[in-house]
């Protein structure tokens, strides 16, 4: 269709208008050649200008490739199908501030610079073959940043440390003082403290790719002065996210409130799954406790059935337990169901699970 619409679903009426305005001012001074429209998709809400034109452009390109295609394809031929992953990278994350984009495959390498050439013009002169004979990820450290960027805990180079916790609603950040901190400079390293994790939060919800709404708890501060210092601060790092991302201010408890827009998954969720040993709670029960289950469970069993002896299949730590700090338990229940129970470490088994089985 050679209609050219904002998506229904973006309800902002001035960004509405905004968006309008750049498809008719952008369409308008390239003359459509080939058949076809526009749709401004949700993803594009709060989106700067150049990189939308940048992505017009780039699909128009595409178009025009494929209708020519089309025109001299036989049937059952493929005219376009999804990009390989360094050729959707280059599409999706190229910008006019990024310098260089460095890859260590030849052949991929004369593949996207093709491809660019074709579709992204603006990119080829900042496209690198890297021939280096240490590995391109060890050279820029990029897999100590993506071990630091799926932990809890960021370290701060003042001593202090971010420990970051996404959830179901929102994520939190809670910024820490590390160790002991001297009564003379309390309010300076505190400031500078909450200087530092500033800039530090800014630049994890990018690599992280954190959306929806983040709550940060920085340390308590008494200056007003200091705490004005360090929302500016904290505003001016999240101005170099392309992600839209406000500010919503501080609530009563001094907590900051922001909210990011989401894009994609996030790191987290491209890169991992939940834990199978604890379902993702990121804790198990004790030992102790799984040692209580089985004996609640032995008792119904004993009721519902009548089995000659039990035998309690479970891990290491938990058999232990039953050998040793429970062994009076254990000799308690025997007496009162009047019947022997064994026990037999599955290596196999996770802590929490257990079977017990009637002979
Ligand atoms: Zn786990």
């Amino acid at each position: 269709m050679s209609h050219h619409g904002v998506s229904q679903r973006i309800e902002d009426e001035r960004e509405r208008e905004r968006l309008k305005a750049l498809l008719d001012s952008s369409i308008g001074e390239q003359t459509l050649d080939v058949s076809g429209g526009f749709i401004v998709r949700t993803a594009a809400e709060g989106v700067g200008d150049e990189e939308l034109i940048g992505d017009m452009h780039f699909l128009l390109r595409l178009w025009r490739k494929v209708s020519e295609r089309k025109i001299s394809a036989v049937p059952a031929t493929v005219i376009y199908d999804d990009l390989p992953l360094f050729m959707r990278t280059l599409r999706d994350v190229m910008r006019d501030d990024i310098e260089k984009i460095r890859i260590d495959s030849r052949e991929n390498f004369v593949r996207l610079v093709e491809f660019a050439e074709e579709f992204m013009p603006d990119a080829v002169d900042r496209i690198e073959y890297y021939p280096g004979e240490r590995p391109i990820f060890d050279l820029y450290s990029v897999e100590d940043e993506i071990q630091k960027a799926l932990g809890r805990k960021v370290q701060l180079k003042s001593g202090g440390y971010l420990v970051i916790d996404p959830t179901e609603a929102m994520t939190t950040i809670d910024v820490n003082t590390g160790g002991y901190v001297g009564h003379r400079n309390l309010e300076e390293t505190i400031f500078k403290t909450n200087l530092e994790a500033a800039t530090s939060i800014a630049r994890q919800l990018r690599l992280r790719n954190l959306g929806g709404i983040i709550i940060i708890d920085f340390i308590d501060m008494e200056d007003v002065e200091h705490q004005r210092q360090v929302l500016r601060v904290l505003e001016k790092a999240l101005e170099r996210d392309h992600a839209k991302t406000k500010c919503t201010g501080v609530t009563e408890l001094g907590l900051v409130q922001l909210t990011r827009k989401r894009t994609r998954e996030s790191l987290e969720q491209t890169l991992c799954e939940a834990c199978p040993t604890c379902s993702g709670r990121g804790t198990l029960k004790t030992p102790e406790t799984v040692c209580y289950e089985i004996f609640r469970e032995i008792l119904r069993e004993e009721r519902a059935y009548s089995a000659e002896t039990y035998m309690v299949l479970a891990s290491q730590p938990v058999v232990d337990r039953l050998l040793d700090e429970e062994s009076a338990a254990v000799a308690d229940l025997e007496a009162f169901i009047n019947k022997t129970i064994r026990f037999q470490v599955e290596q196999h088994y996770s802590q929490e699970q257990y079977d017990i089985v009637l002979m």
